[in-house]
């Protein structure tokens, strides 16, 4: 809608330039959750093809595998696994042509320190080029008490506000378990935990919005993974019930709170249609890429069984380098994590949106 942005990293006010164009376009753009250069590469890869921005986030254990599993110290291999992720992405993102938002996903309050760490690796990146390396990172203590959930928002957003970083934070839960946060003992229709209360993203908005910009994970049913139908109702009218009520309260213009939907895999293609009506710009994807990856692999390990078996053929000499190289099979899980985000691209609405030029 007449911006124009420098293609590569985006943060501070040019995050919410692009989150703003989402929101005012209708449509959103996917959040995927990588893990290692393969994953990275792959989203970069489907963003470009669809000429849409992306984001690129990790989880905590998705950050320690980028360093690698064999690290003795999980809390050091979790920040600087994250911290190679990020660099990577700098280093290659304008290359792809497309905006990139660098996100981290769930953390909750045994991994504060792990968002405190990153945050400071951040100011250090301000100080030497006046962004940071992040673009935002989220905090979830959804699980904990409310009062504690928007003062600990508030103590990190104090610091990261500055440097033009954003916070998303979460308020009710998402049902299920990714990456050690949040558990499959809450997923049950009509569990109101699974349910955020508009007077809760009130609060939130009236403590946070003064200090910088956040980003609200609102809970409406929603939960991570894959779950047999009938486990999960979703109800997106409560997104528009929270607009509306900060709205009326804060004399602001519409759809005031910048969503986030989390556990979107699986969901039904029109109840996404009607969250991003109400204001989501952000919709996580993990488990559906997750699976895309690991059909293509097993597709091509079945395919080529011997290879897998022998170096050369017992029976008739064939060398088999070619096919076990680990580039030919990963590289076709890369093709078809693109493939499965071309579907994600399609969904949201951002294909050609681009905002990079
Ligand atoms: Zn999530």
């Amino acid at each position: 809608m007449g911006h124009s942005l420098k293609p590569g990293v985006v943060t501070g006010d040019d995050y919410k330039t692009l989150l703003t164009a989402a929101k005012e376009g209708g449509y959103a753009l996917p959040a995927v959750n990588a893990v290692g250069t393969n994953s990275v590469n792959a989203v970069l890869e489907a963003a470009a093809k669809n000429r849409s921005d992306v984001i690129v986030q990790f989880s905590n254990s998705g950050g320690q595998f980028f360093a690698g599993k064999s690290l003795e110290d999980g809390f050091e291999a979790k920040v600087l696994g994250s911290v190679s992720a990020a660099r990577h992405i700098h280093l290659l993102a304008e290359k792809y042509g497309i905006c990139v938002v660098i996100h981290t996903d769930h953390a909750n309050k045994a991994l504060i320190p792990w968002v405190e760490a990153l945050v400071g690796y951040s100011e250090e990146h301000y100080e030497k080029t006046g962004s940071p390396l992040f673009s935002s990172h989220m905090l979830d203590l959804s699980a904990e008490e409310i009062d504690f959930n928007l003062s600990e928002s508030e103590r990190l957003l104090k610091r990261m506000a500055p440097i033009g970083m954003s916070l998303e934070i979460e308020l009710g839960v998402t049902g299920g378990e990714e990456d050690g946060v949040g558990s499959d003992d809450d997923i049950g229709a009509d569990n109101p935990k699974l349910y955020t209360q508009p007077e809760d993203c009130l609060r939130a908005y009236q403590l946070l919005s003064p200090i910088g910009h956040f980003s609200l994970a609102a809970s409406f049913g929603n939960v991570h993974g894959v779950y047999k139908p009938g486990n999960v109702k979703l109800r997106p009218e409560i997104l528009k019930n929270s607009q509306d009520l900060v709205k009326e309260t804060c004399g602001t213009g519409d759809k005031p709170l910048d969503l986030v939907f989390h556990g979107g895999s699986g969901s039904d293609k029109a109840k996404i249609a009607e969250a991003l009506s109400y204001g989501v710009f952000k919709m996580n994807i993990d488990t559906d890429t997750q699976f895309a990856v690991s059909k293509a692999v097993g597709a091509y390990v079945e395919e080529n069984s011997k290879a897998f078996k022998y170096q050369i053929d017992p029976d008739d000499g064939t060398p088999y380098k070619k096919k076990y190289d680990p580039r030919a099979w990963m590289r076709a899980g890369e093709q078809s994590m693109v493939e499965r985000l071309d579907e994600a691209f399609q969904d949201l609405g951002s294909v050609g949106k681009t905002l990079a030029s």
